[in-house]
């Protein structure tokens, strides 16, 4: 067998505080990338073209990185239960090494591949978290079991001292040309475009693929951001939030890089106020591993309501108000704008996630799975367990005890979009309304046929005690 280890990426798209890489750094020079295009998981009808085009700018850009740390990254096309270990055996590797994933799809898979590549002789990395500060094995609560409420996992979880961001692959040893020539030879191909894969995206993305503009972003809003986070994420017209969130996806930059900043600054500051607001942005952080452990210990999460009170629940499930809701055209101006905005750019601010999932759910009574899929199928940041938990959160359907939330589309927008900035941007229909009905809502039916602004699909209050209702009689049922 040769020195050479290969290394899969796969939510970890760059060579910089990257651990199972930097493991495999330290056992050989010569390490060398690939990466697999599953198609298990690009012909799946929930696929957004945002996320594939920028996770193709990532490869692109990490090619170049390889490039620079004197190796290169491979691509393949094909199931990596085989490819990824024939790739292996061809170029005669001593061992594959990658990060573990908490997603369900990930594990049956990567274990799949552990037993092809035992049965090779080809040794692996023991489970590695390079995309958590603490692994779904480290943190539990006092009954040794998994955390399923967010406050006391916050608590145990921060307490605990985080490692700080390890070493960038550098000076590596190439493929020799014979080596090339069997990885060709074995299924290696041209990196794709987005497009060649059948998904077009025209649009912008809202961050720019690849480490250096990760970092920047990084370095931007810790500049310029982070200390008034607190209270500037809760406006959608304003850039409150870092945007990192298609990085952390892909695994662009390292969770430790990121905390390292966070730390560097609390200790920089004496102010109280800027610290709280710095902790308000590492619970977010925190708040994504907690739906990542969420999900490692009840994969069951994945496929529906976790709480037995929505696991029947007499969704109404009306398939014209569901495409209303899709198209940004149920009438209520803040849940347009954000549904728009998710369509136009590919990502859709937090608190409006809130307010256009609550009202799914609540107003028009339907299947947060539904939702949930349209989300997967245009945000750039899809990520299974964030997307899952925060619609189990806004559903009512999840872990938190707290049974009911109910948004009001009017009194969020007349909080978080006063000036009714966020709507005008989005609904450009309405830019002329005063500001007072924007946000209320209440638009005549004269001024909305002027416009081309549609009625109120459905009526806020009935629907919400008719859910109500539903979730009453429900509850009776399954108590
Ligand atoms: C219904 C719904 C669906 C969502 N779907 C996704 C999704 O598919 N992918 C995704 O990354 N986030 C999802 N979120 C969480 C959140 O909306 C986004 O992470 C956030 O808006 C991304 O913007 P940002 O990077 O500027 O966040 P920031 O406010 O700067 O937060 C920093 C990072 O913390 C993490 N984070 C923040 N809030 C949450 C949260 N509530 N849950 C989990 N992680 C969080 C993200 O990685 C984010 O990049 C969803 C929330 C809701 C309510």
């Amino acid at each position: 067998m040769s020195d050479l280890i290969l290394f899969w990426h796969r939510r970890d798209l760059r060579i910089s505080d990257n651990t199972g890489l930097a493991a495999a750094r330290t056992q050989t020079a010569k390490v060398v990338g690939v990466f697999c295009l599953d198609p298990g998981i690009l012909q799946q009808d929930d696929v957004a073209p945002a996320r594939v085009t920028y996770m193709i700018g990532c490869l692109q850009a990490l090619q170049q990185r390889y490039l620079q740390a004197g190796s290169q990254l491979l691509i393949l096309h094909d199931n990596p239960v085989t490819a990824i270990p024939q790739l292996a055996e061809a170029l005669n590797a001593k061992a594959v090494f990658w990060n573990w994933d908490v997603e369900p799809y990930a594990q049956i898979r990567d274990n799949d591949v552990i037993s092809v590549l035992k049965a090779k002789g080809i040794q692996t990395l023991e489970k590695n978290w390079d995309q958590l500060l603490h692994s779904p094995d480290e943190i539990f609560s006092g009954s040794k079991t998994p955390y399923t409420v967010y406050t006391p996992f916050w608590k145990n979880w921060s307490s605990k001292p985080k490692n700080n961001p390890v070493a960038t692959l550098e000076n590596c040893e190439n493929l020799t040309d014979a080596e090339q020539e069997i990885a060709k030879k074995t299924g290696t191909i041209n990196l794709p475009s987005a497009k060649d894969l059948g998904f077009n995206w025209d649009g912008e993305l809202i961050i720019a693929p690849g480490e250096t503009a990760a970092q920047e972003k990084l370095d931007n809003f810790i500049k310029n951001v982070i200390k008034e986070y607190d209270e500037q994420r809760n406006y959608p017209a304003v850039e409150g939030t870092s945007l990192l969130s298609p990085a952390l996806k892909f695994g662009v930059i390292g969770i430790r890089t990121i905390w390292e900043k966070t730390t560097e600054l609390l200790a920089d500051t004496n102010s109280e106020e800027v610290t709280n607001n710095i902790i308000s942005w590492q619970k977010e952080l925190a708040w994504r591993e907690f739906y990542q452990h969420a999900m490692y210990h009840f994969p069951e999460l994945a496929e529906g309501a976790y709480r037995e009170v929505f696991k029947n629940f007499p969704w109404r499930n009306n398939e014209k108000h569901f495409q209303a809701w899709c198209e940004g055209k149920t009438g209520y101006p803040i849940v347009d704008a954000a549904m728009r905005q998710l369509n136009e750019i590919g990502w859709m601010h937090n608190r409006c996630r809130m307010i256009v999932a609550s009202f799914l759910t609540k107003d028009l009574i339907i299947n947060p799975q539904w939702g949930e899929k349209y989300f997967m199928q245009k945000l750039i940041d899809g990520d299974l367990s964030a997307n899952n938990g925060g619609w189990q959160w806004s559903a009512s359907s999840g872990m938190d005890p707290k049974p009911l939330r109910i948004f009001n589309p009017a009194s969020q927008a007349q909080k978080f979009d006063a000036d009714g900035e966020y709507i005008r941007q989005w609904v450009r229909e309405l830019k002329s309304v005063d500001t007072e009905y924007l946000i209320s809502g209440n638009i005549t039916p004269l001024e909305r046929r002027a416009v081309g602004y549609p009625a109120p699909i459905v009526d806020h209050k009935k629907q919400q005690a008719l859910f109500k209702q539903l979730y009453q009689e429900q509850k009776a049922g399954t108590d």
